[in-house]
């Protein structure tokens, strides 16, 4: 009975007298990889390595154990065994007394526990891992306990970690430790690591398959030769994001299945991590985006405030002096000078907070028209020629564009706006010497160009100042004054003209600020304008113009101002007399028409008008720059349209227009 249950069981049995095998059963053969015979008469020892794990000599433990047992204490421990060709495998051994056909013998019955061990280490390995996962305060530390951790199950002396960035297709190493090399960078393209990413597997490699897929082209070799080459991708949910590599310069056994295996699971946890504090850098990111929107906007009210109040004391001070009646007829004229300066810059103020929400909605479009940008730059010119002084700073302009080419197809109000915007700048920034203003032709675009020898603008600047709010230095808006809209509103329209703004400038150097807008020629010439300008002017007597506005204030502004220039004007309350006026009234030759009327509307009164009397002009005169508003006008039927408050020059010129 025994000697079928000797022969039959799944572990390893020997029998021993005092420290000598005298029989062992057929298992033994498979677990030590020799035969029966190869076993007999030899002793434990010699199928040990001369150390065991855990540093204590084998011998001298195997007699200690076979005394103990053979002394009447049954032994019961773990050994690491080697096999006949040199393997090494963990057993666990019981050690017993026997005694069979009277004679009394030692057991000893091992069971293998190689893959047993591997995977209990492999659990701690992961557990450990996971745990610096938590602890680890850099990602440096990090790999370097992957590394150590890895080296518990398979050789990890040379070790490197790759991130692959698919827009330049170079491989990085964040983390590299190697006996031979140090390649921080390099391409994916034709390296093993490469092919690892691309088809998302793992690789094991041998030197021989290595120098063949050098041979067949498809890698190229870059540093030191490996006698076994492993690699496994680093993925975060189907995306390839890098790979984990170990290589052993000495064993072309150093890894097989069981490596690629484990080192899968590990790069599954590495990957895991990594997609954690990607997402935990975003959140990061996406925190201090908000707190420091709300600081520039913080910024930004205290700076408005500020910009609001200066004009607006102006305004309400002068108006008090105004009334005064010991003011004389020249101090009066010259207050009425000051607060009309300041409520253009009150003005200017809202029509730059009101473009800036209009862009930031997404709602800012293109208003394309024929436009002669020498003519536009002699314009813009002219207005700031008269607001420098001369003493200390000159201003110039030159177009290197011929007449014809000049005139395109873009949104003039906007090009003037981002033309004035940097001039201003320009001004404003430069104390003393020369501005100059230059615009040409180049590769489809037209390029302008306005530079000054102002105060000039730090590097670390350059592209801030683009930013809604932003100022190259908060201490000296206050010094300046601005609200850090101009040039985010300037960028935004140069980009709906589809060219880019840039600065070159350095502190003290002065600044160059370059923009591009596309170039759509026109063939046609626009110069009509003009010549009707002084025939208009010399026929205004006989003219008469139909005026709805439900605000006898804004009417009795217009009436001034047209009454000055000779016209006559009828003024009606509502959308629904403006009709009645019009269908009645056949000497009525233009239509000024505000657009929020009660009973019937501007935009209601236009589309009957229109139907009634199509050819019959109607200007819209729209509430401080709604630009959904002017849009809505033109959809209506107006022909054109006017910004509240209007001026005088601005409306003259387009009466004049469809006279
Ligand atoms: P602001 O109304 O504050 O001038 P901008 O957007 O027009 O707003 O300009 C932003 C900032 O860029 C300015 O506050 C200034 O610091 C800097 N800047 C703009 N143009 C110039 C220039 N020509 N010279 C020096 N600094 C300039």
């Amino acid at each position: 009975k025994y000697r079928t249950l000797f022969e039959s069981a799944n572990d390893a049995i020997f029998l021993m007298q005092g420290d000598t095998f005298v029989d062992c059963n057929a298992r033994t053969e498979i677990m030590f990889r020799c035969r029966r015979n190869e076993i007999l008469n030899r002793k434990p020892f010699e199928f040990s390595p001369v150390l065991q794990p855990d540093g204590k000599n084998s011998t001298s433990e195997a007699l200690k154990r076979i005394n103990a047992t053979t002394n009447g204490s049954p032994q019961f421990f773990e050994w690491q065994h080697k096999a006949l060709d040199g393997t090494l495998f963990d057993a666990e051994v019981a050690l017993n007394q026997v005694v069979l056909q009277g004679e009394t013998m030692l057991q000893a019955i091992v069971r293998d526990i190689t893959s047993r061990k591997r995977s209990e280490l492999t659990t701690r390995v992961q557990y450990n891992i996971a745990h610096a996962m938590v602890t680890a305060s850099t990602l440096e530390e990090l790999f370097e306990t992957v590394r150590a951790e890895l080296n518990v199950l398979i050789n990890s002396t040379n070790f490197y970690i790759v991130f692959y960035d698919p827009q330049t297709g170079m491989l990085t190493s964040p983390f590299e430790k190697d006996e031979k090399d140090n390649i921080p960078l390099w391409p994916a393209e034709n390296s093993i690591t490469g092919m690892v990413i691309k088809d998302a597997k793992p690789l094991l490699l041998n030197k021989q398959e290595i120098k063949k897929l050098a041979d067949e082209g498809k890698i190229k070799l870059r540093g030191s030769r490996a006698e076994a080459w492993l690699g496994v991708p680093l993925k975060i949910g189907n995306k390839v994001i890098g790979a984990i590599v170990v290589q052993n310069y000495d064993n072309p056994k150093a890894y097989d299945q069981s490596s690629v295996e484990v080192f899968e699971l590990i790069a599954n946890q590495v990957s895991l991590y990594i997609e954690k504090k990607q997402y935990e850098e975003d959140l990061l990111i996406a925190k201090e985006k908000a707190e420091e929107s709300d600081r520039l906007k913080t910024a930004f009210l205290n700076n408005i405030s500020h910009e609001i109040r200066t004009p607006l004391n102006g305004i309400l001070g002068f108006v008090t002096l105004l009334t005064d009646p010991a003011s004389t007829s020249e101090e009066r004229e010259y207050f009425a000078r000051i607060i009309n300066q300041s409520s253009n810059q009150l003005l200017a103020i809202i029509n730059d907070i009101i473009n800036i929400s209009t862009i930031e909605a997404g709602q800012e479009k293109l208003m394309e028209t024929e436009t002669d940008v020498n003519e536009v730059l002699q314009f813009v010119f002219d207005q700031f020629k008269t607001k420098v002084d001369a003493e200390r700073v000159m201003i110039n302009y030159r177009s290197h564009i011929a007449e014809e080419p000049a005139i395109i197809k873009t949104d003039k109000t906007k090009l003037i706006q981002i033309l004035s915007n940097l001039i201003g700048n320009a001004v404003k920034f430069t104390h003393k010497g020369i501005i100059e203003i230059e615009c040409r032709q180049q590769d489809g675009f037209i390029l302008f160009t306005v530079e000054d020898s102002g105060i000039g603008i730090a590097p670390e600047f350059h592209e801030l100042i683009f930013e809604r709010f932003r100022q190259a230095s908060s201490g000296r808006s206050r010094e300046y004054g601005g609200n850090g809209l101009g040039l985010a509103i300037s960028k935004a329209y140069v980009e709906l003209m589809g060219g880019q703004i840039w600065v070159e400038s350095e502190p003290g150097q002065g600044a160059k600020f370059h923009f591009t807008i596309t170039y759509k020629p026109l063939k046609q010439s626009a110069a009509e304008t003009e010549s009707t300008l002084t025939y208009a002017e010399k026929t205004a007597g006989n003219r008469t113009i139909l005026y709805a506005e439900d605000d006898y204030s804004n009417f009795i502004l217009v009436d001034i101002l047209l009454q000055s220039a000779n016209y006559k004007v009828i003024h009606v309350n509502n959308g629904q007399e403006a009709i009645e006026e019009c269908r009645r009234n056949q000497s009525i030759d233009l239509v000024l028409m505000d657009l929020k009327m009660p009973a019937i509307d501007g935009f209601d009164a236009t589309r009957i008008i229109k139907s009634i009397r199509p050819e019959l002009p109607v200007i819209a005169i729209t509430a401080l720059a709604l630009s959904g508003d002017r849009e809505k006008a033109l959809e209506a039927g107006c022909d054109d349209y006017i910004g509240k408050p209007v001026k005088k020059n601005d409306l003259l010129a387009l009466i004049n227009k469809y006279s």
